[in-house]
C-alpha cells in the first residue's frame, strides 16, 4: 500500500509512462549497482528529461490565453487530465470533480488545476506573509510560493514520497498529529481526507492546531 501511494505521487506526470527511456535508465542504474542509493537524483534526472520532451511534445500550445500563476507561462490551453481505468465509473456516477478535465496541467511546471486554483487564493485573497503553515502531502508549486512567503512545515504519511519536493518533509498522521495545540495559522489539505478511514477525528486534529479565529 505505501509504495503504491509512493508511485501514485510519482507518476503525475502523464509522460513518464511512455518514455522508453525511462526504462532503460532504470536498467542501467541497477546494472551499476547505484539505482537505490540514488534513487532522489534518479528521479530528479527523469523529471528534467519529462520537462524536455513535454516542452517539445506541447509546443502547440505557446500561446496567450491562459497563464499559468505557478510558473508565470502562456499558453494557448493547458493540457487536459483524463480519468482512465477504475476512477472513471464512480466519477461519472458521483459527479466527482477531481482534478480531470481541459486545461488541467501546466506544459512548462506540471502544476495542476487544483494547485493553481489553491495558489491563486493564496494570491489574491491572504496575506500570508509571515504565517505558520501546515503544509499535508505539498503540492511543488504551492511549496515553492508557501516557502517564499511564509513559515511552512510539511507533512505526509509517508514522506519519503515528497522528499524532492520539501526536503524537511516530516511524518505525520492527520488523525494524531504531533503538533501542541493552536500551533498553526493555516492548514493546506488539497486531496487529504477523501484517503482518511476516520476523517471526523482527522477534522477534530485540524482544528486542534489551528490557532484560534
Ligand atoms: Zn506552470
Amino acid at each position: 500500500m505505501q509504495k503504491k501511494y509512493c508511485q501514485k505521487e510519482w507518476s503525475r506526470h502523464p509522460f513518464i509512462n511512455i518514455i522508453p527511456l525511462k526504462k532503460l535508465f532504470k536498467h542501467f542504474l541497477k546494472r551499476v549497482g547505484v539505482y537505490y542509493q540514488m534513487q532522489g537524483s534518479y528521479r530528479a534526472a527523469i523529471d528534467h528529461f519529462n520537462k524536455i520532451y513535454s516542452r517539445t511534445k506541447f509546443k502547440k500550445f505557446r500561446g496567450s490565453g491562459y497563464s499559468c500563476n505557478a510558473c508565470g507561462e502562456m499558453y494557448s490551453r493547458f493540457i487536459p487530465g483524463i480519468a482512465e481505468g477504475n476512477i472513471v465509473k464512480p466519477l461519472e456516477k458521483y459527479q466527482v470533480i477531481a482534478g480531470y478535465g481541459e486545461n488541467v496541467f501546466c506544459p512548462n511546471c506540471f502544476s495542476t488545476s487544483r494547485d493553481r486554483l489553491v495558489l491563486a487564493v493564496l494570491q489574491d485573497r491572504f496575506s500570508i506573509h509571515g504565517l505558520d503553515i501546515l503544509h499535508m502531502s505539498p503540492e511543488a508549486a504551492i511549496s515553492m510560493y508557501l516557502k517564499n512567503h511564509a513559515k511552512v512545515i510539511s507533512t505526509d504519511i509517508e514522506p519519503e514520497c515528497y522528499k524532492r519536493i520539501d526536503k524537511n518533509t516530516i511524518y505525520a498522521d492527520v488523525t494524531s498529529l504531533p503538533f501542541t495545540d493552536a500551533t498553526f495559522d493555516m492548514i493546506i489539505a488539497n486531496h487529504i481526507l477523501e484517503h482518511i478511514p476516520d476523517d471526523d477525528k482527522a477534522m477534530r486534529e485540524l482544528k486542534r492546531v489551528l490557532k484560534p479565529g
